[in-house]
């Protein structure tokens, strides 16, 4: 009888197999549970520099150990867990990028064909240059625009504050109109800058022990007459005289307060609330601010803390956004050893959380 593991069928499997594993551009290097390479690949022949010829386990591994200097593949394997590779990112030798993938094999897999692990290697090279040349692009082209709408806005506060001639009601609506957009361009231009200086790690820290609960409130003070404005209730609750002393850059954290704030108010509608909660849990201060707003939909829940992001709903509501504010805020809230996440549903408001490391006296001198 014809059977689909058939020796004839079993050997056009393994040459369609071949021939991936000959022809493919990741290093793939096959292990047994004693760590002798079972199979390697091409490719991971030309990364490591082995030649064909070389078969012997011992050799490989080296060459391995040479290229990859300070990373242990036992190591790697044991941190990976059953469907979950264990990731090294972004190795840099020799002006090549790599990015190193370690699996830990199934049961099934160990049993049927005595294989442990997988290692698995890929060149970014390409990949990270891009990222860069982008990255240099954004902040050139950042650079060059902030000196023009600089001039701009100083000439457009010139004009409609009369001081280069009277001007009608209406002359005076369009230009406050472009000195509103002239505005926001120069926020943009600045959060892009604030953006690749964090990505860059470029952006520096200036540590101060303060309390949060001070800075909250503060932060509070500033926004409230655009939430009474926009018809926002404000409710702020911290247990009174309660002091959460933080070691933060309070100048960046003030950014990431009042942009989690102003989210909320600019997402809510009308007649919403905006709940402020500070309370200790655990060795951390958490910050929960809570909206009746918008919301998020689901489908977009994973990407809000990438780079230029908007949900569709928040560009109806808000055209003028960046996306750029939760991205910084999830940089600089974890440069502090703290967390930012989220919970929202589409319709019903959000609530974004941070913690921060409470510290202690003697915690003050500790460096991020
Ligand atoms: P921006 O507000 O300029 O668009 P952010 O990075 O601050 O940029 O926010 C990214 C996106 O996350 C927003 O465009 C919006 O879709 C969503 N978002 C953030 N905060 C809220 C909130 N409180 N309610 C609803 N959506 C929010």
């Amino acid at each position: 009888m014809w059977s689909l593991f058939s020796s004839g069928n079993l050997r056009a499997e393994k040459a369609k197999l071949d021939i991936i594993a000959e022809n493919m551009h990741e290093g793939a290097i096959l292990l047994d549970d004693a760590y002798r390479v079972l199979f390697v690949n091409p490719a991971a022949r030309t990364m490591l520099s082995v030649p064909r010829n070389i078969t012997d386990s011992t050799k490989i591994l080296s060459a391995f150990r040479n290229k990859f200097q300070g990373i242990d593949i036992t190591t790697c394997v044991s941190a990976a867990m059953p469907g979950e590779p264990f990731h090294v990112p972004g190795i840099e030798v020799d002006s090549e990028i790599y990015q190193i993938f370690f699996t830990r094999l199934s049961e099934v897999d160990q049993q049927r064909y005595k294989a442990h692990a997988l290692v698995w290697i890929e060149d970014i090279t390409e990949a990270k240059m891009l990222e860069r040349r982008k990255s240099e692009f954004v902040t050139v082209v950042a650079h060059q625009l902030r000196t023009p709408l600089s001039g701009l806005k100083w000439t457009l506060h010139m004009l409609s504050s009369g001081d280069l001639g009277k001007l009608s009601d209406a002359q005076k609506t369009f230009l406050l109109k472009s000195y509103e957009n002239n505005e926001r361009m120069i926020a943009l231009v600045n959060d892009m800058l604030a953006a690749d200086r964090i990505e860059s790690g470029r952006m520096k820290y200036t540590l101060l022990r303060i309390n949060l609960r001070d800075l909250m409130e503060n932060v509070l003070f500033e926004i409230f007459p655009e939430a009474q404005k926009r018809g926002i209730k404000i409710d702020f609750v911290c247990p009174s005289e309660s002091k959460f002393t933080v070691l933060v850059d309070s100048v960046k954290l003030r950014a990431v307060l009042q942009n989690l704030l102003e989210n909320a108010i600019k997402y809510t509608m009308k007649g919403g609330t905006v709940t402020i909660t500070l309370e200790q849990a655990g060795s951390d201060v958490k910050v929960a601010i809570r909206d009746t707003g918008i919301g998020i939909p689901e489908a977009n829940q994973s990407q809000i803390f990438s780079r230029f992001f908007r949900a569709s709903n928040a560009v109806i509501m808000e055209p003028s956004g960046t996306g750029l504010g939760l991205y910084m805020v999830k940089k600089i809230v974890e440069q502090h050893k703290g967390n930012v996440w989220f919970t929202s549903e589409e319709g019903h408001g959000s609530t974004f959380f941070i913690t921060i490391p409470v510290v202690s006296e003697s915690d003050i001198y500790k460096q991020i």
